[in-house]
């Protein structure tokens, strides 16, 4: 059963997985698209989750993979229909974690008008860290994300840069679909997203707050 720990030892269990596409401008914009258009987001399936030490896998023959570091947002209520004033207070806490993506794959989707599941959805496509509790984050425009592969800087940015924030996104979110404790909202990514290849060590960071660190490898071919 996928699950997030929270920095006590407590496990939640987690439920679905929402999220968010393009809500950081530079992002968008190397994507080619504008920032600020509609509010996008889909799901990612639980078993996708990775923990702390664990190994992203790629499957033979599905081309470019890119890591998309995320400010994710664990659910610790019920929540639906919220308001936006009072959104962080169903938040459980917060953690790191890698939209890994098959950007080939997503490529195709798009311009074939099909769904991404598929490029979102393997097993291991979302690492994530420990939750943080939010009461040891009062201020969210303080929060700073940075991604290294082998060491080199990737991605580094402030969750204030998002084009909506939390309390919007938990706000839009549960007007469609209700959100339960353990559901994880993801925030989007920041620029500079780029390919992971086997060999690769990917250190996600909350900056002073939540580390993560898996390793790339090749997936075994399934008989
Ligand atoms: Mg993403």
């Amino acid at each position: 059963m996928a699950s997030v720990k929270t920095t006590d030892g407590a496990r939640v269990r987690v439920g679905k997985i929402v999220a968010v596409g393009q809500n950081y401008a530079d992002h968008a914009r190397e994507m080619g698209s504008s920032p600020g258009q509609e509010l996008t987001y889909f799901l990612k399936p639980s078993t996708s989750i990775l923990h702390d030490g664990g190994v992203i896998k790629i499957a033979k023959g599905i081309g470019e993979v890119h890591h998309e570091v995320e400010l994710a947002v664990v659910i610790g209520r019920r929540s639906r229909d919220v308001h936006v004033d009072a959104s962080l207070g169903h938040v459980l806490g917060y953690c790191v974690a890698v939209d890994v993506t098959a950007r080939d794959l997503q490529r195709k989707a798009k311009l074939d008008g099909r769904p991404w599941t598929i490029s979102k959805g393997y097993d291991t496509f979302f690492p994530v860290s420990d939750c943080v509790p939010r009461e040891n984050v009062p201020d969210l425009s303080t929060l700073e994300l940075r991604l290294r592969v082998n060491g080199q800087v990737r991605q580094h940015a402030h969750a204030a840069d998002m084009t909506r924030a939390v309390p919007e996104l938990i706000s839009k979110i549960s007007s469609v679909m209700t959100l339960e404790r353990g559901d994880i909202v993801s925030t989007g990514t920041p620029g500079g997203v780029g390919p992971l290849k086997p060999g690769d060590t990917v250190v996600a960071e909350l900056v002073g707050l939540a580390s993560l660190t898996c390793k790339v490898k090749t997936r075994p071919e399934r008989k």
